[in-house]
């Protein structure tokens, strides 16, 4: 899924808990896997790439990696400000910010991986392939139904929480 959508997914279950903010950091960086499961789009990266053996030594001398870091910092700014938007009080701001950065790190973990392949990052990418949806949509029925699955737990959220 997008960085948005691991954002708000994130800042939803911080709101769900705000007083503990160590099960919402856990709880918010499990949601990444478990959403990650459902098929769905994501936009193409010119110099990162998550394919096994792909080799990323040279990452860091690719001018297009500019590009994928303003790409990838737009997704996750837009993502935050969303989920303050939607979930915060003047009380829970931290907390929220929290769930949501804990939603998304998964995927920058990716990117340092791939420059550091080390463990604990080894095991972790292992994960998040096996767990990452083999199945993907094509664009627009698959960001539609990002934004549907993001606004549906934001909605569920603010009339249950
Ligand atoms: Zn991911």
């Amino acid at each position: 899924m997008i960085l948005s959508t691991h954002a708000v997914v994130g800042g939803a279950i911080a709101s769900l808990f705000p007083s503990h903010p160590v099960l919402v950091a856990v709880a918010a960086f499990a949601s990444h896997f478990a959403i990650d499961a459902i098929p769905h789009w994501d936009y193409p990266l010119r110099a990162i790439t998550f394919k096994p053996g792909a080799n990323n030594r040279r990452l860091l001398a690719d001018p297009r990696l500019f590009f994928d870091l303003a790409l990838i910092g737009f997704d996750a700014c837009a993502g935050l400000l969303i989920a303050i938007w939607l979930f915060v009080t003047p009380a829970t701001i931290g907390v929220i910010v929290l769930g949501a950065l804990a939603g998304m790190t998964p995927d920058p973990l990716q990117v340092v991986y791939k420059v550091l392949p080390k463990q604990p990052l080894t095991t972790l990418q292992r994960f998040h392939r096996w767990t990452h949806a083999k199945r993907r949509l094509s664009w627009p029925l698959g960001i539609s139904s990002q934004a549907l699955f993001a606004a549906s737990v934001s909605w569920i959220v603010l009339t249950v929480g």
